[in-house]
């Protein structure tokens, strides 16, 4: 226990991030912060082993692996490089992608997704998040690639939306006008959000000014609604889609990113809720509890059980549901506090994490050959067929 210094391990870059379950586990320790240190009976309730091992401390006391585990000293460059860094590339090979922020309020979900948004306009501070890094990393990689690829005329078209689920309602954050909206599924593109807006993006520069616009809505709507913003979970999103030609042919490339802060996970104390403020407690947990329940299910499905999987019992699970167990390489981020203080939620979170490792994903590459004459015949072929049948 105590607040000496605690051995840091290095987080590794794996030349194979990706296992062939489409799923990443990463655990990373915030440090202790400055009124955990002051005064008596501060102990630590985790100790790093390795760069994948981490015991609880408690009682009794239990050793977990993940694919990463992330001590105090990590730096948002590493986690940058281990976690954000292969969605990008993914992204730009056709694959959608997710990374979401779980635990308790307080352990530094944020953090690591976003960082301070007021350091992000003016001059990015080295604490800025996984979030601004990723679209650095993004544009940049893009530019490479259009110059590389000249001759075979690539384009990009990289468009965002970012929205709110409050008590199981669904708010546009770039446009707080548009709330309760609706998610909607469509056959061939998949889980949608009905008139969101999504907003065309061409540098760093526009991604950060919808970050801070999306921020400054949530804290509005936070406080005209007298509501905890910690309660509610938030999704940036970013579709990039790659046209180039070849052999005469169009192909199209479309990949998702979806960067998810999720809701504090501690137990929320339901003393005093009556009446609305009770259901709001219930719906609020909602999501998240459904969220646990899903992931439980795809253990059992993992097993070869087989199970319904209810997605659609919550926003978050319906909303993201090819994140869990579908088309997307998707990266967990528990998030812990080292402090006994919190010992009891730092298990839970704990053992949210690796029952999540046991998820199997199912990626693809999102393509399309729009120019391909013989595909073309083929259709055209079958739609006068269909029109037989209906003579
Ligand atoms: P959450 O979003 O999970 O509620 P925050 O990200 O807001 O938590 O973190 C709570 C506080 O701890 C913030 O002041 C944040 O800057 C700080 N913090 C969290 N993680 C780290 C870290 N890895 N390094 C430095 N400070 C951190
Ligand atoms: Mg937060």
């Amino acid at each position: 226990g105590g607040l000496e210094n605690v051995p840091s391990f290095e987080l590794q870059e794996d030349p194979d991030f990706w296992n062939d379950h489409n799923v990443q586990v990463l655990v990373r320790t915030r440090p202790v912060s400055n009124s955990e240190s002051v005064g008596a009976g501060f102990t630590r309730c985790v100790r790093q082993d390795s760069a994948h091992t981490i015991t609880w401390l408690g009682q009794p006391e239990t050793r977990f692996t993940f694919d990463h585990v992330a001590g105090e000293s990590i730096t948002q460059e590493d986690i940058f490089r281990v976690a954000g860094s292969p969605m990008v590339d993914n992204c730009l090979r056709g694959y959608n992608s997710c990374m979401f922020a779980y635990g308790q309020t307080g352990s530094g979900k944020t953090h690591t997704m976003l960082g301070d948004i007021d350091d992000l306009d003016c001059h990015p501070s080295h604490q800025r998040g996984v979030t601004p890094r990723i679209f650095e990393y993004l544009f940049a990689t893009i530019q490479q690639e259009v110059i590389l690829r000249e001759q075979e005329h690539l384009r990009f078209v990289c468009k965002c939306s970012f929205l709110e689920i409050y008590n199981e309602h669904i708010t546009d954050l770039l446009d707080p006008s548009s709330t309760n909206l609706h998610i909607r599924e469509d056959a061939k593109t998949g889980v949608y959000v009905e008139n969101l807006k999504e907003v065309e993006v061409k540098s760093v520069h526009d991604v950060v000014q919808l970050l801070i616009q999306g921020a400054s809505n949530r804290r509005v709507a936070a406080t005209n609604m007298n509501r905890e913003s910690s309660r509610s979970h938030s999704v940036f999103a970013c579709s990039v889609e790659s046209k180039w030609e070849s052999n005469s042919l169009t192909n199209i490339r479309f990949g998702r990113l979806n960067l998810v802060d999720l809701a504090g996970s501690e137990r929320q104390k339901s003393s005093g809720a009556e009446g609305d403020r009770l259901k709001e407690a219930a719906n609020i947990n909602k999501s998240l509890s459904t969220l646990g329940l899903v992931i439980m299910i795809l253990v059992d499905v993992a097993n070869g059980k087989e199970r319904h999987i209810p997605y659609r019992d919550s926003k978050l699970t319906f909303l993201l549901q090819d994140s869990l167990g579908g088309n997307s390489k998707t990266t967990i981020i528990a998030t812990i506090s080292p402090s006994n203080v919190n010992a009891l939620e730092t298990l839970s979170t704990l053992k949210f994490a690796q029952r999540a490792k046991f998820i199997r994903n199912s990626a693809h590459v999102n393509e399309d050959s729009s120019g391909d004459v013989n595909a073309l015949r083929r259709e055209i072929q079958q739609l006068k067929n269909e029109l037989n049948i209906l003579k």
